[in-house]
């Protein structure tokens, strides 16, 4: 069987809360093939040496953007995209056109922790 692709982007904000979730739920996460804004990756991998996360570019340097174009190409089957909502960002304009893509082609998001869990655990048998 085919398997599955998980994105992961994290806000600063938002990081730790993304490395902790990864380690809470790894043995949930590790079937996933793996792809991670730059920086988001780094921290997943340095707290979870034995996963293996491909790092885009970083988000404000068109991270966001690539992983879009990558749910356009049908390559991501789910995105756990930890927003700050309290923050701006300056590449505001990727962040939605990332969420757009997403419902655009409905895969699975979840902007925030608490639905992460709850969407990682619908992934067991
Ligand atoms: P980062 O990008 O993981 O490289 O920090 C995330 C973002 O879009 O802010």
């Amino acid at each position: 069987m085919k398997k599955l692709t998980l994105a992961l982007v994290a806000h600063d904000a938002k990081k730790d809360d993304m490395a902790d979730f990864v380690a809470m739920f790894e043995n949930d996460i590790r079937p996933f093939t793996l792809f991670a804004t730059g920086t988001t990756g780094g921290r997943v991998m340095e707290r979870c040496p034995s996963l293996s996360v491909t790092r885009l570019k970083s988000g404000p340097l068109g991270g966001d953007q690539q992983i879009g174009a990558m749910i356009a190409e049908g390559k991501i089957d789910t995105l756990f995209f930890f927003v700050d909502p309290l923050s701006p960002h300056p590449h505001d304009v990727d962040v939605k056109a990332l969420m757009r893509l997403a419902l655009v082609y409905n895969i699975p998001m979840a902007l925030n922790r608490a639905t992460a869990e709850r969407l990682i655990e619908s992934f067991r048998d």
